[in-house]
């Protein structure tokens, strides 16, 4: 349990079957969106989604709701029973900042229009990453924000939060549970919309007032699970990146894919 009283699911934290019996009889489909926009589609797309297909909610309806900047290079990719894509068209922002930070704002107006009618519970993740592990059920909750890697051990003094006092991203020194990483974060759609709307709402609030919060999207979404604790947090091995060594981890379930931000971030 963390000080927020929310468990912390690590892998074999939970019963497979006692999940998986409960929700034989409790039908749920769950969403999972993901922005693939400029040369993140051609580079991490595929194997995302090739392997969410395999691991992620293996047995559940599952719907991927894939955000593309262009359609051309988007392989038509097999998929398994009770999964569906649904591919959606959005512009493409200049610079990579703001295509990060604004798909808080695409998030909340696909909620809004369609996944809050289609899914019961919705995941939001970066496309830089590869499941390697199931990734299911007991990962389900209101309110889902996950452990970063780099940061699960360290004392909250040093978390990279945003300490400029201008930004609606601020959370003073010496305050803070956990460092969120914004690859990861889900719940029900209407907790998730709320999250969105707000991160989005930090967002342009620091726009007009010129200042851009030191990790973007991810300095906004840890201040929103300051002020609302999330109610289920996310091992690192629901997130893990391989570079790191760390006896902890036991099971991977989703890793970092390699970066290589010179190649990847055009801006044009
Ligand atoms: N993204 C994208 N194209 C870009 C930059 C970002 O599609 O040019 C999307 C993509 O889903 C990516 C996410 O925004 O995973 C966050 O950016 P990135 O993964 O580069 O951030 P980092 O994980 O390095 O903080
Ligand atoms: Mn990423």
């Amino acid at each position: 349990m963390c000080p927020g009283l929310a468990p912390i699911v690590w892998h074999d934290t939970y019963n497979q079957t006692v999940l998986e019996n409960y929700y034989a009889n409790h039908k749920i489909t769950v969403g999972l969106t993901v922005f693939a926009v400029g040369r993140y589609l051609e580079y991490y797309l595929d194997s995302f989604l090739i392997s969410a297909d395999k691991f992620f909610m293996v047995g559940q309806r599952v719907i991927i709701y894939v955000l593309v900047d262009n359609y051309t290079n988007m392989q038509l990719l097999p998929r398994g029973r009770f999964r569906t894509f649904k591919v959606f068209r959005i512009k493409r922002e200049k610079r990579w900042q703001d295509i990060s930070m604004m798909r808080m704002k695409t998030i909340g107006e696909h909620i809004t229009h369609h996944i809050q009618y289609e899914v019961d519970f919705l995941f939001c993740m970066d496309v830089d990453q590869i499941f390697r592990n199931n990734y299911g059920l007991e990962t389900l909750g209101d309110s889902v924000a996950q452990l970063h890697a780099h940061w699960y051990q360290s004392r909250p003094l040093h978390f990279p939060y945003e300490r400029r006092e201008l930004s609606k991203a601020y959370i003073p020194v010496g305050e803070g549970d956990f460092y969120y990483h914004a690859a990861v974060f889900g719940g029900t759609p209407l907790q998730v919309l709320n999250i969105v709307q707000e991160c989005s709402k930090g967002i342009m609030d620091d726009k007009k007032n010129d200042i851009e919060a030191v990790w973007h999207d991810e300095s906004h979404l840890n201040k929103y699970f300051f002020l609302h604790k999330p109610t289920k947090l996310l091992s690192p091995e629901y997130c893990w990146d391989f570079s790191l060594r760390s006896q902890d981890i036991t099971k991977v379930k989703l890793s970092w894919n390699w970066k290589n931000y010179k190649l990847l971030r055009v801006t044009d």
